[in-house]
């Protein structure tokens, strides 16, 4: 369908679930790609050769989205690479679940700190070649908990709940110069994240979707085309739900 053809897109997190089916629908739909995976070493490696078979232009990187220099960095080294960034999408996410009453400083801070800081990280040093462009779709990964809440989530809502404060901010910051700033906020997607999930809470859960089912990582994938696309050039500023319904 060629969407993307042109683009150049940077994602965050794609050795694994939603980046990585991200990955691979963006590069079917012509984009040039860049991605970066942190411990999943073989499995990036592995997708940019997988991806590279549809004859573009992909690069794995292996960087830390939640350490702000080595952001900056990569970056510097995509500009480098393909010219310019047209799409990022903030896609790192990682839970430590517990209770509050048993979450540990150190639980609280590495949710944070992957999960929101990332998000400043790599926004706040692809604004400026943006910028230069005089155009961009930034879209962030949140989730229906940081709208929600959730019990056992404390860390994990927060930090989604800020990446909405913050996708808003930008689109009103940088809106006049034709940088559009989206999140996408999935409800229950059958991935390692949600894996841990003992079956039985999972099966309580579908039955609270309206769609009866958990939803795919190539249904947010889809999402993220049309949000990385022309077709959604007068959005900006928004959190889309893919999320069977759940919360409505
Ligand atoms: P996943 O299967 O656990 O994959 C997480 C990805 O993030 C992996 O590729 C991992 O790379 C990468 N990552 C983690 N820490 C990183 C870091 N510091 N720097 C760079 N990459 C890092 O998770 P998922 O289910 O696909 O979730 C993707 C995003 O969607 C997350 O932001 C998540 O919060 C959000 N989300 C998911 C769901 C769901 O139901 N699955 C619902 C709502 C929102 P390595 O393995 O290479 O380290």
């Amino acid at each position: 369908m060629d969407l993307l053809k042109g683009k150049v897109v940077l994602i965050t997190g794609a050795s694994r679930g939603i980046g990585r089916a991200m990955a691979q629908k963006f590069v079917q739909e012509g984009a040039s790609l860049a991605f970066t995976y942190l411990s999943s070493v073989e499995k990036g490696q592995a997708l940019e050769e997988e991806l590279r078979a549809f004859g573009g232009q992909v690069k794995g990187y292996r960087s830390d989205a939640s350490d702000y220099k080595a952001a900056e960095e990569l970056i510097g080294q995509v500009v480098a690479d393909f010219g310019r960034i047209d799409v990022l999408v903030n896609n790192a996410g990682i839970t430590k679940d517990g209770l509050l009453m048993r979450m540990t400083e150190e639980q609280w801070d590495t949710v944070i700190t992957v999960n929101l800081k990332s998000v400043f990280n790599l926004t706040k040093a692809v604004i400026k070649p943006m910028m230069k462009a005089k155009s961009g779709s930034i879209i962030n990964l949140t989730s229906v908990v940081g709208i929600r809440g959730n019990a056992g989530q404390a860390n994990y809502a927060a930090s989604k709940a800020g990446i909405i404060g913050f996708t808003k901010s930008v689109a009103l910051e940088l809106g006049s110069r034709n940088i559009r700033s989206n999140a996408i906020a999935p409800g229950f997607i059958e991935t390692e994240m949600t894996g841990e999930i003992n079956e039985k809470a999972v099966e309580e859960w579908k039955q609270q979707i309206p769609l009866k089912r958990g939803g795919q990582p190539e249904e947010v994938a889809d999402c993220a085309v049309f949000l990385a696309s022309d077709l959604s050039r007068y959005i900006t500023g928004q959190v889309l739900q893919v999320d069977g319904g759940m919360l409505t």
